[in-house]
């Protein structure tokens, strides 16, 4: 798969996860899975720093909100596709570092 529509896709599965969303795809379908197991974990924790529930959806990374799940998902993939894919190549070079030792 290539790189760019695997981190598309990557984007979205922590978007429907932040959003409590049902996924499209199984994160071994869309990483190597040596990682997904600790990806899946890695992802939850971001999903859970870039979301507050409280009467709703809160967005942590400008403070926008309440959304509903739908809105929440949308804002995340317009306004903050960039902030997660960071944050996921983040993830992946710790995670790939780790397991080359
Ligand atoms: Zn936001």
């Amino acid at each position: 798969m290539r790189h760019e529509i695997a981190m598309k896709k990557l984007v979205e599965y922590v978007a429907r996860k932040a959003s409590a969303l049902s996924q499209k795809y199984a994160l071994e379908d869309l990483v190597s899975p040596s990682i997904a197991p600790v990806l899946a974990k890695s992802i939850d924790r971001i999903a859970s720093t870039i979301a507050r529930k409280n009467g709703g959806l809160w967005c942590n990374l400008c403070e926008k909100g309440p959304f509903t799940k739908r809105g929440f998902y949308l804002h995340l993939i317009r306004v903050h596709a960039r902030d997660i894919e960071s944050m996921v190549q983040e993830e992946m070079r710790r995670i790939t570092e780790a397991l080359k030792r």
